[in-house]
């Protein structure tokens, strides 16, 4: 009875406690420059309570442990408030939150403990099958929140959840770590000896090969999920099964607890990622991680490079994680966790760079660092430390406010370096060189592609081009062949060494076509399709964009900043002619674009001088010109027959025509110090 009393008091003192923690929140909340956590007056609190504890008799470990827990929770508490300021309708709003498992699995679990931070009350907790299922129950918002596990201290990286972070359009909103405990469970009145079969999660059973091995004639048996391995031992109803679960899930199925701490190590924590649809912006006060996703070029110290924007700003990596590329073996996907908010001009600046030297660059998501917890003030304190910027820190954006991708009217414009666009042995930008992309305005069928190939690779194109799906002004014009006329086209890539670029007309065709093309062309009619340009921020893919007929410089850079926007950094853009009052030519092509262009951003440009000229005639002296001008290259379209050709006929170059093309263009180049 006096300890009941006593709890009662230390309940009672601790909630009191708290009311004084949120009303020092709220005006937290409410004077933005207030830090939110005061290392001084925490070191102060723990003197105190050691102090006061060791003139009771108290163990300070003891009085220290019990402390860390309350400022643990008052820290997470005030996080809580400074998020519903932020948001108020989302705040109030409860969720969904799905995972992977059965209730009582570890993700199960640390749901619970996470929302204890988050803003809005969790109205279920739904458990599925795969982390896949999961997912799609979030992206058909049947959930608002999926946790994952991305980690464990002994079993490392959760290879399928990397995975699935990239295929999946979502974001990480927040994390959670969990020190998981296994348990051995198994019927009630079982014991060690009647055991013939141990049931868990595979990765839960590889943490307890010690055990497992001293248990003589036990076999281990995977299960899709710890809790769910629990319940299907109730089930069975059989003593010679047992399970390793959490001591939960061992009481939420009813079975006893046959032996604790059954793990190989001591410390073994999971780190959980919580994902949603849409990103969230995280308080500048509170200490943040963001996690990206990039692919380098193959090349020599590309890596290095990219990581050394982030050491040149002060930023500390935490992980650094490669995964392969399934559809380009021996290349890798980059996942990188760095300590930092990705609002801080520091890490802003940091991304811009490194932006220039990935092909794909896509911000996971910004969420409260939540790996640390309990610090020492000592600890904390060395923690909270901001490291020093090597460089003073670029001019503040406004928070939430973008920093374009693509265009670079900055003061500092002249030091961002030009990009170079690989493919296949083309080198797309590269200063010293030029590429030639040659190939029919259409595919037709076999015959004429395979000619259309080898009249490209013999003038020296380092890709072949060819329309499978055509955008064409009237409806009764032939529109492609299709999904069999980018078969085509493949097959003569294949047949004479050349990578293939082609034109996506649909949002939904996107993924399909980056399946087979080397290269994804937008069409001028397409250029401000933004739906198509999303996508294509998605793909690992180079994008060819044209410009629009009746686009401005300042629409064209605006197209390609969706599409960098969305992660994908291999953008060549190409003039091909734009609409004017003059109808002696199909289009007027705008050779001015070329140096604009090039001085206005870092992205390879090209011109297409057939859809300017539109009579065959003309492509030759606008192509030199274009060489004139600038160009990193050029695309033009040439056909084995171009009286018999489906689709702009009058503007294919005929094999003679396009051997003078590339005497000419040739000359012109070597006079510029570069290279076909
Ligand atoms: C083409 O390249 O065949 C084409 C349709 O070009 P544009 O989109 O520039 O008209
Ligand atoms: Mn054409």
């Amino acid at each position: 009875a006096e300890i009941d009393r006593i709890d009662r008091e230390l309940i009672r003192a601790l909630a009191e406690r708290m009311e004084a923690v949120r009303r020092i929140a709220a005006h937290k909340r409410d004077n933005p420059d207030v830090p939110l956590r005061n290392d001084e007056r925490e070191r102060e609190v723990f003197q105190v309570w050691s102090e006061q504890g060791r003139q009771h008799g108290l163990s300070p470990y003891f009085i220290g442990r019990i402390l860390r827990e309350v400022l643990n929770y008052s820290r997470r508490d005030q996080e809580r408030v400074l998020v519903r300021e932020d948001e108020p309708e989302r705040a109030a709003r409860s969720v969904r939150v799905g995972y992977q498992g059965a209730p009582g699995a570890y993700s199960d679990l640390a749901i619970e403990k996470l929302f204890t931070s988050r803003p809005q009350p969790v109205k279920s907790r739904e458990g599925f099958h795969t982390f896949a299922a999961a997912l799609d129950a979030l992206e058909s918002g049947e959930v608002q929140y999926v946790l994952l596990p991305i980690e464990n201290t002994i079993a490392g990286s959760i290879n399928d959840v990397y995975r699935l972070l990239a295929e999946r359009r979502v974001h990480v909103v927040d994390e959670e770590v969990w020190a998981v405990e296994h348990v051995l469970a198994g019927l009630p009145g079982a014991t060690l000896e009647d055991l013939e079969i141990v049931r868990s999660h595979p990765v839960a059973l590889q943490q307890c090969q010690v055990f497992l091995g001293q248990l003589v004639g036990v076999t281990a048996e995977s299960h899709f999920d710890t809790a769910g391995s629990a319940f299907s031992v109730a089930e069975a109803g059989d003593r010679r099964i047992a399970a390793i679960c959490s001591e939960e899930a061992a009481r939420r199925a009813g079975l006893e607890v046959l032996r604790r701490e059954v793990a190989d190590r001591e410390h073994n924590i999971t780190r959980f990622v919580l994902v949603g649809l849409e990103a969230e912006r995280v308080d500048a006060r509170v200490r943040a991680r963001t996690s990206l996703l990039f692919t380098a070029d193959h090349r020599r110290g590309a890596l290095a490079a990219c990581l050394q924007y982030f050491a040149d700003q002060g930023i500390n990596l935490c992980k650094l994680e490669s995964r392969p590329l399934p559809e380009t073996p021996w290349e890798y996907l980059f996942y990188v966790d760095l300590e930092g908010n990705v609002e801080d001009p520091r890490l802003a600046a940091a991304l811009q760079k490194l932006a220039e030297h990935t092909n794909h660059l896509r911000v996971l998501g910004c969420y409260p660092d939540r790996s640390v917890e309990g610090g020492l003030p000592e600890e904390a304190a060395e923690l909270e430390v901001a490291p020093a910027p090597v460089a003073p820190p670029p001019a503040q954006p406004k928070q939430g406010a973008k920093e374009p991708l693509v265009t670079n009217v900055r003061p500092d414009a002249t030091e961002r370096a030009a990009s170079v666009v690989r493919v296949g042995t083309a080198r797309i930008g590269a200063p010293d060189e030029f590429t030639l992309i040659l190939g029919p305005c259409a595919v037709e069928n076999r015959a004429q592609v395979m000619e259309a190939a080898e009249m490209a690779r013999d003038a020296g194109a380092k890709l072949l081009r060819g329309g499978a799906f055509k955008p064409r002004s009237s409806p009764y014009s032939f529109q492609g062949l299709g999904w069999e006329g980018l078969a085509l086209l493949a097959e003569a890539g294949r047949a004479y060494d050349l990578p293939i670029v082609t034109e996506v007309l649909r949002p939904e065709d996107v993924e399909r076509v980056a399946q087979t093309a080397d290269v994804l062309q937008v069409g001028a009619r397409n250029m401000q399709n933004f739906a198509l340009l999303t996508e294509l921020g998605r793909v690992r893919r180079p994008v060819l964009l044209k410009r629009g007929m009746s686009a401005t410089i300042g629409e064209l850079l605006a197209a390609a900043e969706y599409v960098l926007a969305g992660g994908n950094q291999q953008v060549v853009l190409c003039e091909r002619g734009i609409r004017t009052f003059e109808t002696a030519t199909r289009a007027t092509l705008d050779v001015s674009a070329v140096p604009v262009l090039k001085a206005r951003t870092h992205l390879p440009v090209i011109v297409d001088p057939s859809h300017a000229a539109g009579v065959r005639e003309l492509v030759i002296p606008l192509a030199l010109a274009a060489v004139a001008a600038g160009a990193d290259g050029l695309i033009v379209e040439v056909h084995p027959n171009p009286d018999e050709a489906l689709c702009d006929k009058d503007q294919a170059l005929t094999a003679d025509q396009l051997r003078e093309l590339v005497r000419g263009a040739e000359a012109v180049v070597r006079t510029q110090g570069r290279t076909f």
